[in-house]
């Protein structure tokens, strides 16, 4: 693929999130990666929805340096660390869209309540724990990516495409900015479902195993 037809995707990404309304103002962002190539596109900062145009995309390389378009969005080391950590994975969306980031707010896991949830992730959506003061200090944005990275430690990240980050908000990725912003929009779409669920009753059981490991894997392929 082209860095123009990469820098269009981003472009339609980012706008695609905002127009479902899971970006409020500004708070959040969508970039792809071209390992080959060894770039990364990310949504400028500072920039309108309404002004943004697939030129001004903030092209970076590996190391987080600017090579054209606009100035990269503050949180473009969360997603170069997130790319170094997840090799398999292609686009990222950030997220502050409300039902999940009450579950982040509440540092609480997502689990999953019913098959809606389980036909895109299989169990639940993690919650990576708060930074400490030391790390919010330091490096915050890169220190983003690594609890988030600690908090995946022997979970399958592509079987779980989605985090929420504690205080914060969420992290969906797929193989496409398409898809990364599909994941996004499932991920808001079953954390409503969840707190609707848990006003309706507090005391709901996640669903069991066989029945998650059912829909997962209708619309997953197994892996051997
Ligand atoms: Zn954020």
């Amino acid at each position: 693929m082209s860095l123009q037809e990469l820098k269009q995707k981003v472009y339609a990404a980012n706008q695609e999130l905002f127009r479902r309304g899971l970006i409020l103002l500004n708070w959040g962002n969508v970039s792809a990666i071209d390992r080959e190539k060894g770039i990364m596109v990310i949504k400028p900062a500072n920039i309108s929805f309404a002004a943004m145009t697939p030129d001004n995309m903030a092209v970076v390389d590996l190391c987080g340096k600017m090579l054209e378009g606009g100035k990269p969005s503050s949180d473009m080391p969360t997603h170069l660390e997130l790319y170094k950590g997840f090799p398999d994975i292609g686009a990222i969306a950030h997220t502050h869209s409300l039902n999940a980031t009450a579950f982040a707010q509440a540092g609480k896991n997502l689990e999953p309540f019913g098959t809606t949830h389980a036909d895109c992730f299989f169990g639940n959506v993690p919650c990576a724990r708060a930074l400490t003061t030391e790390e919010l200090r330091g490096e915050y944005e890169k220190n983003t990516a690594h609890v988030i990275l600690e908090r995946f430690t022997g979970h399958d990240y592509l079987a779980t495409p989605a985090v929420l980050v504690a205080n914060h908000g969420a992290y969906a990725w797929g193989e496409s900015p398409e898809r990364a912003v599909e994941v996004a929009v499932m991920l808001e779409a079953v954390a409503e479902l969840a707190i609707k669920t848990l006003v309706l009753n507090p005391l709901t059981e996640p669903i069991e195993q066989p029945l998650l490991e059912r829909h997962y894997y209708r619309k997953h392929k197994k892996q051997s």
